[in-house]
């Protein structure tokens, strides 16, 4: 069986020493049997498409059908599938300089990768780190997300159909699953989740000297240039920050606007809502938000922003009454310039709330982002070489889209990562491949013959 409800630490231990065991007792697996074990994991998506959107729903209470499918089916489906296809290339051991001899990197499987992830985009996040782990020839045990219960549990149901135990394991429980998971001596842990977190994750992970990568979270600010074009860079900022309702890690968190045009900034952002989100209640790409203590903080942001005297616009084209919400859906609002003292500008919002920061002059907003940790993302929206490049060289993020929103996090060709606050190390395509591979030097000497 790979699926425990609520493993103990002892139940951990032993899928962990039997996949060991299982990773020692043989060859590493071969190109082919790393794309086969990809398959299994393809079909699953392929096959359980339905499945899998039903179980979000279930789960956010209302997730948006066609964002289920986009983010946690057809994007890691074409990881996989990238995967596979360039896994050969991957493999290749690397040619280096010696002054005697022969150098190369030859690259191997850690052996045992534990994979632990948040819960707002459970499917895509499990078989993201999935496609990487196999691809580096590893044994994987996955900890999803308690507060997606239903995805959670189908995920380890659908691992266990196609997974021996001792290839790929799902252990299911809470934060004290969590805790027992990352004290174990795994070859390599991939945590996702919150930057809080990340500590206790990196402190449990040192006692048994496991390499971490942490995903982790913060605001990611947003630049609209004077050089910009501003109707489209609004829409992109606002549409991005309503997909899963602003639940996403690479979210646009708040808005640098020029001073001059922050009432413009509000009435495209009206027009953007209206024309895509016309209804916001029954919409069926209008997601909510994930549980009830998560709609408070949001609420109570709100509330804090509006007893200090923040003008907040609700993006509510339809006037519809917000009084009863029993989905856990949120207006989005734009709150004006907020004051940095302010909850809303402190924690990462994760909901579809946007602060408008007005500014004067470039400098100004690279202090202000610098003057905060260093972000998972940051976009800047202009067509002026000059200001791209100080913001690129001046401001330090996990990564960058420019001209647009998120869109770097999908693109496999990069690495994807956090840096200081955010996180540390990267995965997705080569990077992913690496960095669950150990990386050995390997030098042959001139022999004389026997
Ligand atoms: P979280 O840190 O509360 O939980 C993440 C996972 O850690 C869950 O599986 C949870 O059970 C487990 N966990 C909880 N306490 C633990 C402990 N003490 N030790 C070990 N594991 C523990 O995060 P969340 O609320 O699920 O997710 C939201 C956060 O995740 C946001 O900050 C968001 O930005 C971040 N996130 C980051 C990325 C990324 O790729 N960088 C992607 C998605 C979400």
């Amino acid at each position: 069986m790979s699926a425990i409800e609520s493993s103990t630490s002892c139940d951990i231990r032993t899928i962990l020493e039997k996949q060991r065991a299982a990773f020692q007792d043989r060859e590493p697996y071969t190109l082919e049997e790393r794309c086969e074990l990809l398959d299994r994991a393809i079909g699953l998506l392929v096959n359980h498409e339905q499945d899998i959107i039903e179980a979000l729903t279930a789960d956010f209470g209302h997730r948006s059908p066609g964002f289920s499918k986009g983010s946690e089916v057809l994007s890691p489906l074409a990881t996989l599938q990238q995967t596979k296809a360039e896994l050969a290339e991957w493999m290749r051991p690397e040619q280096r300089r010696a002054r005697a001899g022969e150098a190369w990197v030859q690259y191997q499987p850690l052996g045992v990768v534990g994979i632990v992830t948040a819960w707002n985009v459970p499917g895509y996040m499990v078989f993201s780190g999935l496609a990487g782990a196999l691809a580096a020839g590893n044994r994987v045990m996955i900890k999803p997300s308690e507060f997606t219960p239903h995805t959670s549990d189908l995920i380890a149901r659908l691992i266990r159909s196609v997974y021996a135990e001792d290839e790929v394991a799902v252990v299911l429980g809470g934060a004290d699953v969590g805790q027992a998971f990352c004290g174990q001596p795994f070859d390599h842990l991939l945590f996702t989740g919150a930057t809080s977190i990340g500590k206790h994750v990196l402190r449990a992970a040192a006692e048994n000297l496991v390499p971490v990568t942490l995903e982790l979270g913060g605001k990611s600010p947003t630049i609209i240039s004077r050089s910009a074009n501003f109707n489209e860079a609004v829409a992109k900022v606002v549409i991005g920050k309503l997909l899963n309702a602003g639940q996403l890690c690479v979210a646009p968190d708040y808005v640098f606007v020029p001073q001059e045009s922050v009432d413009a900034f509000i009435g495209v952002a009206k027009a953007v809502v209206a024309k895509f989100f016309p209804t916001l209640k029954d919409n069926p790409d209008y997601t909510s938000i994930i549980n009830t203590r998560h709609f408070e903080r949001l609420q109570g942001y709100l509330s804090e922003a509006r007893a200090a005297g923040v003008e907040l616009i609700e993006l509510n084209a339809g006037a519809e009454d917000f009084s009863q919400s029993p989905l856990n859906k949120i207006v989005p609002t734009l709150l004006c310039n907020p004051g940095d003292d302010l909850q809303v500008m402190q924690d990462e919002i994760f909901g579809p709330l946007l602060p408008i920061k007005p500014y004067e002059t470039l400098s100004e907003v690279i202090a202000q982002i610098n003057a905060r940790p260093r972000p998972l993302a940051l976009y800047y929206f202009g067509n002026d070489a000059a200001e791209e490049a100080l913001v690129l060289t001046r401001t330090c993020s996990g990564g960058v889209t420019l001209n647009g929103v998120m869109s770097h996090a999908s693109t496999e060709g990069l690495p994807f990562g956090g840096v200081g606050q955010s996180g540390m190390g990267a995965y997705h395509g080569i990077d992913g491949f690496r960095t669950f591979s150990h990386a050995k030097a390997v030098l042959r000497t001139a022999a004389n013959p026997a």
